[in-house]
């Protein structure tokens, strides 16, 4: 490796990776220790990282993947091989879809054994696993090779559209030394890691000659417009353009639920209506149904929607992907919306009255209609009125930060908990996938430093719950609200063979509390909306980790939600 004299110093691969890290910025690891990367993670910390460890690869890879959501910096995740790697995987995987950039370093066992196939601990070819799963996937195999390694990584995870990155680091890597200021010099700092993209004029010009002549625009948040940290000047083009728009789940709080433009309360509407839509950071997926079908005001299912689009993304094959496109703007969101902004110019005309007029309508029939189900009070809680307390807890405290999944608990707290600041809400994501929950909290509350309110299913929170002992481990200010109906959407499923319970039932009455009561943690059962608020407020503002079992009425959720359609019994009834 090296020829220098021994006299000299040297470093080794542990040391490099952690100063490749820190050179970057990169001050957090999220992992799980154990062969190869156990001395890694000590030094680590000993070297001033913050080093968060978990009981399952997959939450730590979650938290990584939200914290790059959070930062803007990639999240790391270590793992050790092989079954470690792929618990990791689902959240590297699920990073990508999301467009959340993260880094997952696993370790990896003797490259000549694992390549001829001989049997080695822990033995897999994980950088072919992860290649197909990632937005790019590289492995380091000598020492003087870390600093590019580790450059190519993070550029790879940030730049353009934001995803989840693979680094393999095989065993033999972390041992080898050579020269420590030759390993100084190999190290890269990374200079403008996500470089701006600057739109074409053109294809500004032509998205403001569409939205100009528009009788019923609409815009169209996503989660890329939240991630694009420009919350000011996508605030200033909807407020000077008069729009009414619509955030898709994360990027609700981007301008203030409340805000007198936001069409959320009269969603169907707007879809069905809009003339000329603007996509900022969203994609025309499964969740706003492809533009497509009865959603978009068209005949029938497969046929699209006769609206007009826009389309303000990074990547530059997104548009198309599902519709026709009339105007893809192509750059990062801040420069796009900037030159819409200056393109504009002043004497813009805000939308016609009819439509803005339509749409005041709708929401103020809707919000009421909501405001009375909320104010009801039945016994047990239903989903809305537990929300209720969760809605007001965050108007309280809009700095909060809240983590949602589950089935109808996801789906009723994203119409009914309204947020008001950019980057606070962390749910099931393009995926709709469950067990994000603790990764995602532990995430939130490690790097923004504020009170985080985890609201799961009973299912959902299943997946990751045994990490409410990392949370009471590091003493995380969270406030885990688990939505108990006794099972997977309810739990009145019978099984009508009289045998084993129904796959969707759980334990009845089960006492999740003591879950968090067993680390040292605080937990409270709340069967009304008064127990739940006092619980709530005390978590919030003591900081403690708690976790508040909120009883819900067993026989209240619907099949899979508001995705019910997606069921295949359901789909055969409906040809
Ligand atoms: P949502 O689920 O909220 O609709 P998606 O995840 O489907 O959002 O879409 C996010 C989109 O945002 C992706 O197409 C991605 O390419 C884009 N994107 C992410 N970051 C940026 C950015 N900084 N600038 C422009 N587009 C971005
Ligand atoms: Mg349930």
């Amino acid at each position: 490796m090296t020829t220098d004299t021994p006299t000299r110093e040297t470093t080794d691969g542990f040391q490099l990776v952690i100063d490749a890290l820190k050179l970057n910025g990169i001050d957090t690891i999220f992992a799980l220790p154990g062969i190869p990367i156990t001395d890694f993670l000590r030094l680590a910390q000993a070297g001033g990282m913050k080093v968060i460890s978990f009981r399952h690869e997959q939450h730590a890879g979650n938290a990584a993947a939200a914290a790059g959501y959070l930062t803007g910096k990639p999240g790391i995740c270590f793992t050790v091989s092989a079954p470690g790697f792929l618990n990791g995987l689902t959240a590297l995987a699920n990073a990508t879809t999301n467009c959340f950039p993260m880094i997952l370093v696993s370790g990896s066992s003797e490259r000549e054994i694992v390549d001829l196939q001989q049997g080695d601990y822990e033995e897999m070819d994980q950088l072919a696993i992860a290649k197909p799963l990632a937005k790019a996937a590289f492995r380091v195999l000598h020492a003087e090779d870390i600093g590019i390694g580790i450059a190519r990584a993070i550029r790879a995870a940030v730049s353009g559209r934001p995803g989840g990155v693979y680094l393999d680091l095989p065993a033999k890597l972390f041992a080898q030394s050579m020269d420590k200021e030759a390993g100084e010099r190999s190290l890269v700092q990374v200079v403008d890691p996500a470089p701006r993209q600057i739109p074409a004029p053109d294809a500004v010009q032509r998205a403001v000659d569409l939205l100009k002549g528009a009788k019923k625009p609409l815009v169209i948040l996503g989660k890329g417009a939240a991630y694009a940290r420009s919350d000011a000047a996508i605030r200033e083009f909807i407020e000077k353009t008069g729009i009414p728009y619509l955030p898709m789940s994360m990027a609700k709080g981007l301008l203030p639920d409340n805000h007198a433009q936001s069409a959320s309360a009269a969603r169907s509407y707007v879809l069905a209506e809009a003339n000329v839509v603007m996509l900022v950071g969203a994609r025309l997926n499964w969740l706003l149904s492809h533009g497509k079908g009865k959603t978009w005001g068209a005949a029938s299912a497969k046929e699209p929607t006769k609206a007009q689009f826009i389309q303000v993304d990074i990547s530059p094959t997104e548009a198309d992907s599902n519709v026709a496109v009339a105007a893809p703007v192509v750059g990062d969101i801040g420069s796009c919306i900037a030159a819409l902004n200056a393109a504009i110019g002043s004497g813009w005309a805000k939308p016609p009255a009819e439509w803005t007029g339509a749409i005041a309508e709708r929401k103020d029939k809707n919000l009421s209609k909501m405001a009375e189900t909320l104010a009801k009070d039945p016994s047990p809680m239903s989903f809305q009125s537990a929300l209720n307390v969760i809605r007001n807890k965050v108007a309280e405290r809009p700095d909060a930060i809240v983590v949602n999944e589950g089935a109808n608990t996801l789906d009723f707290a994203r119409s009914i908990v309204d947020m008001y600041e950019p980057r606070k809400r962390l749910d099931v994501g393009t995926w709709g996938i469950m067990g994000i929950g603790m990764g995602f909290a532990v995430a939130a509350a490690v790097t923004q430093g504020k009170p985080v309110i985890a609201v799961c299913g009973d299912s959902a929170f299943g997946f990751s719950g045994m990490e409410v002992e990392t949370i009471c481990r590091y003493d995380l200010p969270v406030c885990v609200v688990v939505f108990n109906n006794n099972g997977i959407y309810k739990g009145t499923d019978v099984n009508p063979r009289g045998t084993e319970v129904a796959p969707t039932v759980f334990v009845k009455d089960a006492k999740y509390e003591l879950l968090m009561q067993a680390f040292g943690g605080v937990g409270v059962r709340a069967a009304t909306p008064r127990e739940l608020a006092a619980a709530l407020d005390e978590a919030v503002a003591s900081g403690r980790p708690t976790l508040i079992n909120a009883i819900i009425d067993e026989s209240a959720g619907t099949e899979s939600g508001r995705i019910t359609s997606l069921n295949p019994a359901a789909a055969k009834k409906k040809v």
